[in-house]
């Protein structure tokens, strides 16, 4: 693999868990907002925020907000297994589903928490791509890119879906996911944490 571009929400920061808290803060909810994360993949799927008249337009803004992004944490750990795997296979940059309104926010942030940055591209999601087609604009990317870019880092659980239908032939792997509905040793890799990713790059060179 000659080189490795990373995913960013809720693989280098748990930006789901933030939305949890700032839409339970501002919609409220009758539940903790802990129990409403360990129930819920997304905040999407609250039953009681659907059907809240403000959750569409406050969930867009917070999509689109640079403060929330840029006060989001990394995941603990998350700059050392990059930096780690960065000394075997090279980083080819981040390849994120956020607005491109926010490509300045997110170099900003990930310059300040120690990722490599200074010498790589942030790809963000271009204007004219729906939010609910991101999977697929990130798959269409990464097999124009390959091999030259050799594979992914990213949570989602749909991006693997996206990749097989187009055939690639590149490494996903599937951050934060001890299995995977088509997971195989060769190429869509369930990965725990980031840490599991040079463990598997060592295990099969
Ligand atoms: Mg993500």
């Amino acid at each position: 693999m000659r080189s490795l571009i990373y995913d960013i929400d809720n693989t280098l920061t748990p930006t789901t868990k933030h939305y949890f808290r700032e839409l339970h803060r501002l919609l409220k909810h009758p539940k903790p907002v802990e129990e409403l994360i360990a129930n819920h993949e997304l905040v999407e799927h609250v039953p009681e925020w659907q059907s809240h008249p403000q959750f569409g337009e406050e969930f867009q803004k917070l999509l689109y907000c640079g403060v929330t992004h840029a006060q989001l944490p990394p995941i603990e750990g998350s700059q050392a297994a990059v930096w780690n795997t960065h000394s075997r296979t090279p980083t080819a940059g981040y390849l994120t589903a956020r607005p491109h309104t926010l490509t300045e926010v997110t170099e900003i942030w990930l310059r300040t928490h120690g990722f490599p940055i200074e010498w790589l591209p942030a790809y963000h999601r271009p204007a004219d791509v729906d939010a609910k087609d991101a999977n697929a604009w990130k798959a269409d990317f990464l097999v124009e890119r390959f091999p030259e870019i050799g594979g992914i880092a990213d949570d989602s659980r749909g991006l693997p879906r996206e990749l097989k239908k187009r055939g690639y032939r590149g490494k996903v792997f599937i951050v934060g996911s001890a299995e995977h509905p088509l997971q195989d040793e060769e190429h869509y890799i369930p990965c725990p944490t980031l840490d599991h990713i040079l463990d598997h790059i060592k295990r099969s060179a």
